[in-house]
């Protein structure tokens, strides 16, 4: 787990005055872009602070340490327990959590995770969320869906009742230069209104984190994903 140090109302006001801005100067509406708290590998006492702060959408990378928030939330919280969005790679064997859960699951890349994920929704709860993973850098080690097959497996996602096909994610790779940094989220968004000609309802584009929020913000991304700036460093990366 990582540690919460002191300044998250600080720290989360910062963020919130970044992302009014950069929905300002991009000429679009304050509303235009929500705010994702990525929350992983922080204790649910973190989360807790956090939704006393007014945030409500929380991101994860595992599904365990997910799940267990959301159970906390569901209780404490149980008219108002936050939207929980799955961020993560998903192994096809741990899907089962993620449908019975999480709102919204923003890194499918593979059929066979969409009709498991579609099989195991609960029938009394609405169709999860999803977003389309895409590599846009081509990077052979990063998960995601190469450019040119996102609509193929948009065309088989749309069919699955379990899910609702919602839009496009991307994590690019890291880059120092401000320009460079657009790139990748205008490739996406191309795509993105590429892909809503024939699949009109959609309306999410998942990009920017800590490091690049406002140039995912200029470029139309509507969710914003930001874990160390709201919650600070991380102890460990990765379990
Ligand atoms: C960890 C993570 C984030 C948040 O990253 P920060 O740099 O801490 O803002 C966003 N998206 C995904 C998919 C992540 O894994």
């Amino acid at each position: 787990m990582s540690e919460l140090k002191p300044g998250l109302p600080e720290r989360l006001e910062a963020v919130r005055i970044q992302l009014a801005a950069a929905l300002r100067e991009a000429g679009r509406k304050e509303d235009a872009a929500r705010l994702i708290a990525v929350s992983k590998t922080f204790p649910v006492s973190a989360c807790e602070a956090a939704w006393n702060l007014g945030v409500r959408d929380f991101g994860e990378n595992y599904v365990q340490e997910g799940v267990e928030k959301i159970r906390h939330f569901k209780a404490v919280h149980p008219d108002d327990p936050g939207v929980w969005h799955f961020i993560g790679p998903l192994q096809s064997n741990k899907t089962k959590l993620v449908a019975e859960h999480f709102d919204w699951m923003h890194s499918l890349d593979r059929l066979k995770v969409a009709k498991r994920l579609s099989e195991q929704r609960p029938a009394a709860m609405p169709p999860l969320n999803v977003l389309i993973e895409v590599n846009v850098d081509g990077e052979a080690s990063k998960s995601g869906v190469a450019p040119d097959e996102v609509a193929e497996l948009a065309v088989e996602i749309v069919r699955l009742p379990g899910l609702k096909l919602r839009g496009l994610m991307t994590i690019p790779a890291k880059r120092e230069d401000e320009e460079e940094k657009h790139r990748p989220f205008r490739e996406l968004r191309t795509l993105f209104e590429r892909l809503q000609t024939a699949i009109p309802d959609l309306d999410t584009l998942s990009m920017g984190m800590s490091a690049d929020m406002t140039e995912a913000v200029s470029e139309g991304a509507t969710m914003v994903r930001v874990g160390s700036a709201i919650f600070g460093p991380r102890d460990y990366p990765n379990k």
